[in-house]
């Protein structure tokens, strides 16, 4: 049985293994050439406060236009990027794009907010508390006016890094979220230690149409556990008018989703903007 096994192995993984790393090469270097040719695109996502409907913010996201083939979502090209390091170019890119962009919206919207999301590779690169430094004063951005977004699994992989790394961010004077909360495994010990000021709650957390009593509770201790390290709570994937007034109800700040409002091409943002969610009945 071994014996058969063995080869058979080799005959079934290696021609595939092999088109992957193929496709992999292939595509690394077409996101090198998107990065020359200028290919990616920003979305913005508002942020809505759930008390008052209005738009106070924008998380920006990352496409990739490529030629003949629409918007590429990110899902299908950060991973590689994150491997072969290109995430760092990408990521520059992003900050200085949506930095311009915020900018410009602040004109004539003052308070608006900008969330960006960061990667790993990113935070620990010792010149990045620098770049970003730099490249905000470039824009002509207050850091109060910005948020990194850093995933809750890249500041658990290694805590005591992460703690060092934002320390320095902190002290620039930007906002820092907890993104994806709820996907990893959040040591409450170093929660509470990381510098951070947001948590965006997981959209898996309130997955189901009409949220369970069950899924209520849990999302309640989420809340609940924010207010007690006093950061802000936005829930992320708001997908039906159930599930805002019940994240409304439990007093979480904001809301992002698509019920609320999808990511936007830039052009579309001040409507969004000069237009509040229809107010609640009693407020
Ligand atoms: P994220 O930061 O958690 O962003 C939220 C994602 O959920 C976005 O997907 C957004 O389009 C999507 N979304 C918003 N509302 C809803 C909803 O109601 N339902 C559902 N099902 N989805 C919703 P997107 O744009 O595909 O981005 C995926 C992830 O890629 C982001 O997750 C973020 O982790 C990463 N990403 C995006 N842009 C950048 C970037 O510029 N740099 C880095 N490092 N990562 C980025
Ligand atoms: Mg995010
Ligand atoms: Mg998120
Ligand atoms: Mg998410």
């Amino acid at each position: 049985r071994a014996k058969k096994d063995g080869p058979g192995k080799v005959i079934l993984f290696e021609p595939r293994m092999h088109a992957d790393a193929l496709a992999r090469l292939t595509l690394g270097g077409e996101l090198r050439r998107a990065l020359e040719l200028d290919e990616f695109r920003l979305l913005y996502q508002p942020l809505i406060c759930l008390e008052t409907g209005a738009a106070t913010g924008v998380e920006a996201l990352v496409r990739w236009s490529r030629p003949g083939r629409g918007y590429v979502r990110p899902a299908e090209f950060l991973p590689l990027a994150e491997e072969n390091g290109l995430i760092t170019d990408i990521g520059r890119w992003v900050l200085r794009a949506a930095g311009e962009q915020a900018a410009r919206w602040r004109r004539t919207i003052p308070e608006m907010t900008l969330n960006v999301n960061v990667s790993g590779r990113q935070l620990t690169d010792p010149r990045f508390t620098g770049d970003v430094e730099r490249t905000l004063a470039e824009c002509g951005l207050p850091p109060a006016a910005v948020t990194l977004e850093l995933t809750e699994s890249v500041l658990m992989s290694d805590p005591r890094t992460a703690i060092a790394c934002l320390g320095d961010l902190r002290d620039l004077g930007v906002g820092l979220a907890v993104d994806d909360f709820g996907t990893g495994y959040s040591s409450l010990s170093y929660l509470q230690r990381l510098p951070v000021d947001e948590l965006k709650i997981d959209r898996t957390f309130i997955s189901r149409a009409e949220p369970t009593v069950a899924d209520l509770a849990v999302i309640r201790t989420v809340v609940e556990l924010a207010r007690t390290l006093k950061l802000r709570t936005v829930v992320e994937g708001v997908e039906t008018e159930e599930q805002h007034r019940a994240m409304r109800e439990l007093g979480c700040d904001y809301g992002q989703g698509y019920h609320l409002c999808r990511p936007l091409e830039p052009e579309n943002i001040p409507a969004a903007f000069a237009n509040p969610l229809a107010t609640y009945p009693g407020g």
